[in-house]
């Protein structure tokens, strides 16, 4: 493939915790030039048959794909599968008993802001009522809303960061059971935004190996509002450990100006674009 062909290999619709239906989020990517694009939302395949319609009407390249919540070490880590079929049924057995770990997290949350006196169950009540499967990017609109904090930063600050009243452990299935799930159904599984997760080099370092033993095979090195810095570093990890390399804007809704579709830096050179062996 022409490698200066626009590439956005990781974005949210509505079916997560995108604004943009997954219509409206192929649309838009069109118009903004991007070819190919995988569709990655968090837990679920459910928008992936609208896209590919959408994406067969403009000209859109789309590739299915998902965001799945793995657990490694105490830490939620985040792997995209890309390539995968949406019809495969360990998969979808998978994705509907994460979105039941998803619809208890959120009641659980929203018990516990319920203790610290938030009105709880209208803050679930508004997040049910929300389309897509519940993310705390859900709850954090739901406390804007009701005028608790003026921004979902302050969501995440206040209540339902890590070490916050309204902090619950998820109960995410190991990292390497979830590289299974992708594997199985035809997947590349590629470790998202690896330069994100508040971990020690040496500890990095070992996901990167556990990453890879588990048949992950490639990683983000691109991601939108990634430093120069990290791009270096992912670089670095992908040549080390051997995996070919992938970039995605993590296109949530337009209002985030900052993180727009389609506009990413090029891969580095001296690495294997995830790809090439798709042949593109
Ligand atoms: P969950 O997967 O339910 O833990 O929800 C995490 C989602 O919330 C992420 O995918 C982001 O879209 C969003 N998010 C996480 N941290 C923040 C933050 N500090 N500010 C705004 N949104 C955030
Ligand atoms: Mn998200
Ligand atoms: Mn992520
Ligand atoms: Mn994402």
């Amino acid at each position: 493939m022409n490698e200066n062909r626009a590439i956005d290999l990781h974005t949210h619709s509505s079916c997560s915790d995108g604004s943009l239906t997954p219509a409206e989020l192929v649309a838009r990517a069109a118009s903004a030039g991007v070819e190919v694009l995988a569709l990655t939302d968090h837990d679920t395949i459910a928008g992936v048959e609208a896209a590919r319609e959408t994406a067969l009407a403009v000209g859109v390249h789309l590739i299915p794909g998902v965001e799945i919540s793995a657990s490694w070490r105490a830490q939620s880590i985040h792997v995209l599968g890309l390539w995968i079929d949406p019809a495969a049924a360990e998969l979808g057995t998978a994705l509907r008993e994460q979105a039941d770990r998803r619809g208890l997290r959120m009641r659980k949350i929203c018990a516990r802001l319920g203790e610290v006196g938030l009105p709880g169950n209208r803050l679930l009540a508004a997040v049910e009522a929300q389309p897509g499967l519940p993310t705390r990017a859900h709850l954090a609109a739901a406390l804007v809303a009701e005028g608790i904090v003026t921004r979902t930063d302050d969501a995440f600050r206040k209540f339902l960061g890590r070490g916050k009243a309204a902090h619950i452990a998820a109960d995410w299935p190991p990292l390497d059971v979830v590289v299974g799930w992708i594997r199985s159904a035809g997947g590349v599984a590629c470790l998202a935004h690896p330069a994100r997760y508040p971990l020690s080099g040496g500890a990095r370092r070992q996901l990167l190996a556990d990453f890879a033993a588990a048949d992950g095979g490639a990683i983000e090195v691109i991601t939108g509002g990634n430093a120069p810095q990290h791009v270096e570093a992912c670089a670095q990890w992908a040549i080390k450990f051997g995996f070919t390399a992938s970039l995605g804007s993590d296109f949530h809704q337009p209002e985030h100006s900052w993180n727009p579709l389609g506009r990413l830096a090029k891969l580095p050179p001296g690495l294997t674009p995830v790809w090439r062996s798709h042949g593109l």
